[in-house]
């Protein structure tokens, strides 16, 4: 439980982290330090450097920047759990941070950390995916803008390279839509065995659109396209059927507490309760 040696630098501003980063191509970001740290104490990461953003003023914010609301990449999950602009503008992402852990990992973990560890049992990847969110870098050559859709590329592995930094994560407004994060969660951890996000937006009786993203099921979360399909300007009494297709094409991933049978199960029945909550929130048009 003892990490082996590294060095650890404290930089005050991104243009110092970022220039840290390009001469130290083997060191590591830190941020609440609750997915690294313990990798480091188990060896399972033995990065040479730390270099620790917590001393960067300003990446600790949520903003209404007009056409959608902005996270800094330090924002605990805590923050963004209680967060009233988010509430009231978009709040699938908060009640998704609200899930997490416990009190002390939602106060230390932050949620630029959690999307760049891309953990197959992590909350937010779910409901960053819904929401159509955007991931924003920074690396020398400049800002980068990353779709949700394109940033998870595997197991623990996102469209990040080694000299990137992700400094925002922008999620759009969806005043008028419903949405709902559901999950089973691991007994002792808290991280979702399966965890379900949808936005779910209505026309009169029936379902215009629904968004839906899955976490825990495979390596990689991913949006459940079949059931959206089978959804669109359907009625209510269509959810039921429409989610049996919520691992459709998936290749579910086993361990000792879910087999892929049981997460694939899971997912359908996740899928349904959170449309059928998502769309009991919606206003229709
Ligand atoms: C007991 C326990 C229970 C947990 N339960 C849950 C749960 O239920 N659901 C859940 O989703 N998570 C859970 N977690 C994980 C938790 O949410 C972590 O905080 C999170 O995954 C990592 O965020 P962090 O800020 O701690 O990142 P760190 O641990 O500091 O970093 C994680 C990785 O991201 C990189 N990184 C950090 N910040 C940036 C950045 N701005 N740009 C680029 N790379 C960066 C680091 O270099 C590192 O590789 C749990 C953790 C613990 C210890």
């Amino acid at each position: 439980m003892i990490p082996a040696a590294f060095s650890y630098e404290s930089p005050r501003t991104l243009k110092e982290a970022l220039a840290l980063l390009e001469s130290n191509p083997n060191a590591k970001l830190l941020a609440g330090g609750h997915s690294l740290l313990p990798a480091m104490k188990l060896r399972l990461a033995t990065p040479p450097a730390l270099i620790d953003l917590g001393r960067i003023p300003d990446l600790n914010y949520i903003r209404d920047t007009g056409d959608h609301l902005a996270i800094g990449a330090l924002t605990p999950h805590a923050a963004v759990a209680s967060s009233e602009l988010l509430h009231r503008m978009s709040p699938l992402l908060a009640e998704a941070a609200d899930s997490i852990g416990d009190v002390q990992v939602r106060n230390r973990g932050t949620i630029g950390g959690s999307l760049a560890q891309a953990h197959p049992n992590a909350d937010y990847p779910a409901a960053i995916l819904a929401l159509d969110a955007e991931i924003v870098t920074l690396s020398r050559t400049g800002e980068h803008v990353i779709p949700a859709r394109e940033f998870f590329t595997g197991m623990f592995t996102t469209a990040l390279s080694a000299n990137e930094i992700i400094t925002e994560v922008r999620v759009p407004k969806t005043t008028g839509a419903g949405a709902a994060y559901k999950k089973f969660a691991h007994p002792a951890s808290g991280y979702a065995v399966v965890g379900v996000a949808t936005v779910v937006r209505k026309h009169g009786n029936a379902i215009e659109s629904a968004a839906i993203g899955i976490t825990g099921v495979s390596g990689t979360p991913y949006r459940a396209t079949a059931v959206e399909n089978a959804l669109r300007g359907k009625p209510a009494s269509a959810i039921a059927d429409a989610s049996r297709r919520a691992a459709d094409g998936i290749e579910a991933i086993g361990d000792t507490f879910a087999s892929p049978g049981y997460r694939r199960h899971l997912a359908m029945v996740f899928t349904r309760r959170a449309l059928e909550t998502a769309l009991a929130r919606a206003r229709a048009k």
